[in-house]
């Protein structure tokens, strides 16, 4: 541990591991405050320059899109010749992958409560050219007060207005066909992946879905959404509308953040009733991370 962190926090129990590091809980030495520190030994990506990359890309991305309210926040980077120590707003309350595992599916007004938000800080990262490129329900974390916090910016690309960027980046069931086809592609990769999102938590099951990476991405390069009427017969229109908007595979068709939070679903006209959830819809929804 860095002396300075030290000076400054008390590091206390672990939270979790990720692909880089260990994330610690630690409390402001002076007011006892409670933060996240995700704290990545260098000497594990010293050889990977993509890695090295990737961790001072999520840094600096980070530094710029905060503070928002729905986009997790980051207080301090402390660095030393072995470590880098990345400190973060603490979310205890789970993430969106956890939630969607144990609930099998939600009502259209409790996914509504997760896409706004979400659709929010997607759209405040776009504002400012920022592509996350990694949308999925891992990377949506939520505090203790409930409030939902996008995560992960590893894989974050920046962006000029009418510019296209590349690179095959993301995860099977999320990633936008435009990716898969080794396209170039802009911001709207993150609206497809949203929409993604909202049909599982409608579903319970993904839109595009198959038993190995490739045969999911065989699947979302057909981008054939289906509504089977078992599921989808007591959903509105409203929402079935945003999702064919949200997955279009024709990008200039595909609606911008900024559209899906103007959709009247969004606005709640949609999603204010509380569909009850019948038993036989309950399934485990698979997740390839
Ligand atoms: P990551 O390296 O970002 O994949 O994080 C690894 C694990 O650490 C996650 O699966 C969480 O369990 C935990 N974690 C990451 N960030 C936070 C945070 N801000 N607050 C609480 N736990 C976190």
């Amino acid at each position: 541990m860095s002396e300075a962190l030290n000076r400054d926090y008390r590091v206390s129990e672990e939270l979790g591991k990720g692909r880089f590091g260990v994330v610690f809980k630690a409390y402001l030495s002076n007011s006892g405050e409670p933060f996240a520190v995700k704290s990545i030994d260098k000497r594990l990506i010293a050889d990977d320059s993509v890695d090295r990359q990737c961790l001072y890309n999520e840094a600096k991305v980070m530094q710029l899109l905060s503070p928002n309210p729905h986009v997790l926040r980051i207080f301090h980077v402390y660095e030393d010749e072995c470590f880098l120590h990345i400190v973060l707003e603490l979310c205890n309350g789970s993430d969106l992958y956890q939630r969607i595992a144990a609930r099998t599916v939600f009502s259209e007004a409790e996914a509504n409560v997760v896409m706004r938000p979400l659709m929010e800080a997607i759209a405040h990262c776009h504002h400012l050219g920022i592509v996350h490129r990694d949308i999925k329900p891992d990377n949506v974390l939520f505090n203790d007060w409930n409030e939902l916090k996008l995560a992960d910016f590893g894989s974050a690309e920046f962006i000029d207005d009418g510019q296209l960027i590349s690179g095959v980046v993301g995860t099977p069931y999320y990633v936008a066909p435009e990716v898969v086809a080794g396209r170039h592609y802009d911001e709207k990769v993150d609206v497809w992946s949203a929409g993604v999102i909202l049909y599982i938590m409608l579903a319970g099951f993904p839109p595009f879905y198959g038993d190995s990476a490739p045969e999911i991405f065989e699947a979302v390069l057909r981008a054939n959404v289906r509504f089977p009427t078992r599921v989808f017969n007591s959903l509105s229109p409203e929402v079935k509308d945003l999702l064919r908007r949200m997955l279009s595979k024709d990008v200039i068709r595909r609606f911008s953040a900024e559209q899906v939070l103007g959709h009247p679903w969004m606005a709640g006209e949609g999603g204010g009733e509380i569909r009850p959830v019948a038993v036989e819809e309950a399934r485990p929804v698979a997740v390839i991370s």
